[in-house]
């Protein structure tokens, strides 16, 4: 039986995870659906990732990993060539035949989306964007009423919290007194203040994840001529794509994932069963095991002449699947010993970043560090940053001090860490219905995205998505992993509402 009226849904947060679940969602009910995001930006699709304007700062995966249907790889692909954008922008496409466009032009992308479904008259649905931010949620009766910093009070059957990622912020031994300072920048992706940085100021940037890579992009284009040092705990960088992932590339002549996904096949990989080498008897569910069956396995590729990246995508695709096996003490230890590590293998520069990147370094126009930061003061008179690196190993006791005009950090996008600075998050953790997952650093979710309160009941009516997922699922982090997450728990959220899917 259907319901005989609409069932509305509110989505809080109206980044790619926001509005990919609206689309998702209107395209496959049975029942029509009145969807609110709610999104304090004046456009959606966007969000923290898409919002930047420069035009270095690219994807950091081919355009068929990025596509709003996860049934689908091609569906970027074919509205980036309906755009005329490969003619626009030639160097988007690598000789191999795939293409890292532009993240705005994704972010044009997301909005179109939203657009195109906004009225869906094949189920009659409607997705409608409330430029207000959510602050707060009670319960009323069987129904949720959503309340918003514009007064808005919306009642509706359920509530999808895609809050993403929070705005970085600086982290200890920073002081939060100094992001008042004229040469602190918190959060690097502000583009505007990077462009206003004087082309011959030092400039010391913390952390060298793919973030610090588009600050890099954009002031090596701005022909920075100061100093540039980019520091991180271990030094690492992210790793560069496959050498030649994409359609033309030779077939490999082992069974691996295909570094081209069309159709199907990207879905398949990551919702298909774990690969045999992490299946097969003997390997039990331990980090340890895992890393040694991931090496043989690397190993084994490499001798029939495939990437590294090949075998570590294998991997990769079905965390969401395996990470879940793993003892919590053993999360915890991942997160501490071998997240850096797995994040630069897994993280992967866009190639033409990475050619900028690399040129400069090579011209030393940029040096990489591994470096751990004692304090920071703010020196009146010159108005620099005077930075106390604390003593490498084998180097005694004696602290090292640097000046820098301009420190910029590229650190830190942890959920739970930011709670406290979303009045929303914090009401909903406050009054049970999110808690935090098991490694503490996003909240804890059953298998559908059904958000365990306190007493770890699950509230059907209260799903969360995407990046706030991550240490209940290991990595829903990329667009086509939260499009795949997404397309995973439809059926639950449709029958939820009584209104089960189409197709
Ligand atoms: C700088 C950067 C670059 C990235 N590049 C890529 C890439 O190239 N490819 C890739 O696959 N992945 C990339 N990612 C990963 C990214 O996490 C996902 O691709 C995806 O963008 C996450 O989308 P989201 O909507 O969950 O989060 P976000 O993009 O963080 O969007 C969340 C939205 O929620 C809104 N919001 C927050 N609180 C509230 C509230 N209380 N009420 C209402 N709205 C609220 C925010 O305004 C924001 O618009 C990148 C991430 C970052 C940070």
């Amino acid at each position: 039986m259907l319901p005989d009226k609409p069932s509305h849904i509110a989505i809080a947060g109206g980044g790619f995870s926001g509005v990919c679940a609206a689309v998702q969602l209107v395209r496959s009910t049975r029942a029509p659906l009145h969807i609110t995001l709610i999104e304090p930006r004046n456009r959606v699709g966007l969000g923290l990732a898409y919002s930047t304007t420069d035009p270095d700062h690219r994807l950091n995966g081919p355009t068929w990993v990025h596509s709003i249907d996860p049934r689908d790889s091609g569906h970027f692909t074919r509205w980036c060539e309906q755009q005329g954008l490969f003619a626009a922008d030639p160097q988007a496409l690598l000789p191999d035949g795939s293409a890292f466009v532009r993240r705005a032009d994704f972010g044009r992308y997301m909005e179109s989306a939203f657009r195109e479904h906004a009225r869906w008259p094949s189920t009659q649905s409607t997705i409608t964007h409330l430029q207000a931010r959510v602050v707060d949620a009670l319960k009323k009766g069987d129904s949720i009423e959503v309340v918003t910093d514009a007064g808005h009070a919306l009642v509706c059957d359920m509530l999808i919290i895609a809050t993403g990622n929070p705005p970085p912020r600086l982290q200890t031994p920073l002081d939060a007194s100094l992001t008042a300072h004229p040469g602190v920048l918190e959060n690097p992706l502000e583009t505007q203040r990077l462009l206003e940085i004087p082309g011959e100021a030092n400039v010391l940037i913390i952390g060298s994840s793919l973030m610090a890579l588009d600050v890099l992009a954009t002031l090596l284009r701005q022909g920075h001529t100061g100093k540039i040092v980019s520091i991180s705990r271990r030094g690492l960088q992210p790793r560069p794509q496959a050498p030649s992932a994409g359609p033309l590339s030779p077939p490999p002549t082992v069974p691996v994932a295909p570094a081209t996904a069309t159709g199907r096949q990207m879905l398949d990989r990551i919702l298909g069963p774990a690969p045999g080498f992490l299946t097969q008897p003997g390997v039990e569910p331990t980090l340890r095991a895992w890393i040694r069956a991931l090496r043989q396995r690397i190993g084994e590729v490499q001798a029939q002449g495939v990437s590294w990246q090949s075998a570590f995508d294998e991997l990769r695709d079905v965390v969401w699947r395996t990470w879940p096996l793993l003892p919590a003490a053993q999360k915890r230890r991942f997160l501490k010993k071998a997240r850096t590590w797995y994040d630069v293998h897994r993280f992967r520069s866009p190639p033409q970043t990475q050619r900028l990147v690399q040129a400069a370094q090579a011209q030393g126009r940029i040096e990489f560090r591994a470096e751990r930061i004692q304090s920071v003061a703010a020196l009146e008179a010159s108005g620099s940053l005077q930075v106390r690196f604390a003593p490498r190993e084998g180097e005694g006791k004696a602290n090292r001090c640097e000046a820098f005009e301009f420190i910029i950090n590229c650190t830190g996008l942890d959920v739970l860490s930011r709670v406290s600075s979303s009045p929303f998050l914090s009401a909903l953790m406050g009054k049970g219905w999110l808690t935090a997952d098991e490694c503490g650093i996003g909240f804890a979710v059953d298998e559908n995205c059904q958000a365990l309160s306190a007493k770890r009941t699950k509230q059907p009516a209260v799903r969360v998505i995407g990046p706030p997922t991550a240490g209940t699922f290991g990595d829903p982090l990329g667009a086509i992993f939260i499009a795949a997450q997404i397309y995973r728990i439809l059926p639950d959220i449709l029958s939820s509402l009584g209104a089960s899917r189409s197709s």
